[in-house]
């Protein structure tokens, strides 16, 4: 193995060759079954058909001509996400923490060119927003910022899903909260109804923004095609990546009119920002996505993971302690090191992510079957078996 890999990763000693819908395949030929995703990615799994040939057919034609340029693709793109949500604009880019440093852009300059003086983003703990140097700003978290000092000022923090909290901490200097609606790298936690619609209520009260982080959440993941929707509220602002490219790097940032009124020729950028080629992905994975039926089957499949999760935790109270999360975004909460359980499980042969609090996340693709959670429950049941036979 090389040492040329800069250390910010401590990579799993596996080099997978090649996807089939829900697996993976390592160079050994071994086969994984993928409920990690990519973290949340792959939403529909690996070589889907229809996202390979939308693929590559626009690499036969073109790859990039730069913003310089109307794109044709960019345009149906943020045509196809202001029809389906409350979204009236759309900035394409190529991540998430772009999509969040885009929001908290868009917060800044909506008040600045209205001349207020707000310019405060309200955070909450446990929050994960991205690592560029805004959005480390943004989420606070310790073991991220470590060394990476001085932070960009002007993010306040309060606990998750505290409303008063919140509400205390607005001042005449806020310009907008901005929260994951299920905290996801911070331990699969769901913002409770209540204070998501009384996040929404505090905003319109003070004039500020609702700025949603969709990242992990968006794009079906939670059974809705966004999570902001079980809630019954809009946002002003929402970032998403991860599955909108379905594996290519895409990322978006939406906003209503009003919201992104400071915005205009000039304010904002991306080279690669919504390129053909990203574009040619995104819309396909929309393609899939927004077919009738299709989220209907991540509500189902959600309720069938998380019952037979359930399962498992009650079998096996030495290892896990409980089930947590929304549709296909779950975990569990671990007694023992959830790194033990994510490293059994990939012995025996089922990819799955660690979280904050001690949680292993399982975010499979969205296209999957019975069958695949009854192969991942098995994998579950032995590794939790395995682990306490070697405890004894
Ligand atoms: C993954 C994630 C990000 C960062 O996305 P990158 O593409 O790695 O920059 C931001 N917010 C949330 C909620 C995420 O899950």
């Amino acid at each position: 193995m090389t040492d040329a890999v800069m250390k910010t990763y401590a990579p799993a000693d596996v080099v997978f060759d090649k996807g089939e819908g829900v697996y993976l395949i390592a160079e050994d030929g071994k086969r994984f079954l993928d409920f990690g995703a990519g973290v949340a990615v792959t939403c529909l799994g690996h070589a889907h058909p229809h996202l390979v040939a939308a693929l590559t057919e626009q690499a036969q034609k073109l790859w990039h001509c730069s913003n310089l340029y109307k794109i044709k693709g960019q345009e149906r793109f943020a045509d196809r996400l202001a029809e389906h949500t409350f979204a009236d604009v759309v900035f394409s880019c190529n991540s998430g923490a772009e999509a969040n440093e885009c929001a908290i852009k868009i917060a800044r300059k909506h008040f600045a060119a209205k001349g207020s003086k707000r310019y405060r983003i309200l955070t909450f703990e446990g929050a994960f927003h991205g690592r560029t140097m805004a959005t480390l700003s943004a989420g606070k978290q310790a073991k991220h910022c470590e060394g990476f000092g001085p932070m960009l000022e002007g993010f306040d923090q309060v606990a998750f899903n505290d409303l008063e909290a919140a509400r205390a901490a607005i001042t005449d200097e806020t310009a907008a909260i901005h929260v994951e609606p299920v905290q996801g790298e911070g331990g699969m936690r769901p913002g409770d109804v209540e204070f998501l619609k009384g996040l929404r209520a505090l905003c319109d009260e003070h004039g500020i923004l609702l700025m949603l982080d969709e990242v992990q959440t968006g794009v079906g993941r939670t059974g809705k095609l966004f999570a902001h929707e079980w809630a019954g509220i809009t946002p002003d602002v929402m970032a998403i990546a991860k599955g909108i490219g379905g594996g290519f790097p895409v990322g978006a940032c939406l906003a209503t009119h009003e919201a992104a009124s400071g915005m205009a020729p000039g304010s904002h950028g991306s080279t690669y920002g919504g390129n053909p080629l990203a574009m040619a992905a995104a819309n396909a994975v929309l393609d899939v996505v927004l077919e009738v039926g299709f989220l209907e089957n991540v509500c189902t499949m959600g309720e069938r993971l998380q019952a037979r999760m359930a399962d498992i935790v009650a079998k096996h109270g030495d290892i896990l302690k409980g089930v947590r999360g929304q549709g296909l975004m779950v975990a569990f909460e671990c007694v023992i090191l959830n790194m033990d359980l994510v490293n059994k499980c990939f012995e025996n042969g089922l990819l799955a992510v660690p979280a904050g609090d001690n949680v292993m996340r399982l975010l499979p693709p969205l296209v999957l079957h019975e069958e695949h959670i009854e192969a991942a429950i098995a994998i579950l049941d032995r590794s939790c078996t395995e682990l306490s036979e070697n405890t004894k």
